[in-house]
């Protein structure tokens, strides 16, 4: 596994040193509400454990699963919901968190879908950014680290559901997804 990573972007440690700051961001932005964290699954899932293990306000945790990527390196530019109930955020503070804002596709469908259930208000945060123009205008509020326009795993992330448990963020070799025709 470790063999398919042509270099390491950000540490275990840098990623949890900036998480440090960013739930500090995140806690002073929400102090005296009630918030409702929306983490997209699968991605998210350990950036948001990480990070919401940092916030100390009452906060209420609900996942919601996606996928716009269905195995590949390209976003396919449609979003499929894999459920039919989606969390009751009816007059709530809502932060919705994902791994990655690439095309902004994903985040606008999901923002899109959640202000259709009348919160009182929807936040973004991802653990990482890709510097690029993106096919939606969607903007994260809160954000953990820029990156290039690069395919990049581990920490959550995935290439075909593999490399999510790597505990840093690296670039994927382009041999791998090249050769598997992604
Ligand atoms: P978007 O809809 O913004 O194009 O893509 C968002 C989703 O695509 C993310 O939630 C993530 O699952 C996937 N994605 C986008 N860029 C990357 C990347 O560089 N690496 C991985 N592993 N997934 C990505
Ligand atoms: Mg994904």
């Amino acid at each position: 596994m470790l063999d398919d990573i042509d270099r390491i972007l950000f540490h275990e440690q840098t990623i949890l040193s900036r998480l440090d700051a960013l739930a500090d961001e995140i806690t002073d932005a929400y102090r005296g509400e009630e918030l409702t964290v929306v983490a997209v699954l699968n991605g998210s899932l350990i950036f948001a454990a990480d990070l919401l293990r940092r916030i100390p306000l009452p906060l209420r945790l609900d996942c919601l699963r996606v996928a716009s990527y269905h195995g590949g390196t390209e976003s396919t530019g449609t979003v499929t919901f894999h459920q039919l109930n989606l969390p009751d955020v009816r007059g709530r503070h809502v932060l919705v968190l994902d791994d990655i804002l690439d095309s902004g596709r994903t985040l606008h469908a999901i923002c899109a879908r959640l202000r259709g259930e009348s919160p009182a208000s929807v936040r973004v945060g991802v653990l990482l950014r890709k510097a690029k123009v993106r096919a939606e205008e969607l903007d994260a509020d809160f954000v953990g680290f820029e990156i290039g326009d690069e395919f990049v795993v581990g920490y959550g992330l995935d290439y075909a559901e593999r490399y999510r448990n790597l505990p840093f963020v690296g670039v994927l070799r382009r041999e791998v997804f090249e050769v598997a025709g992604g």
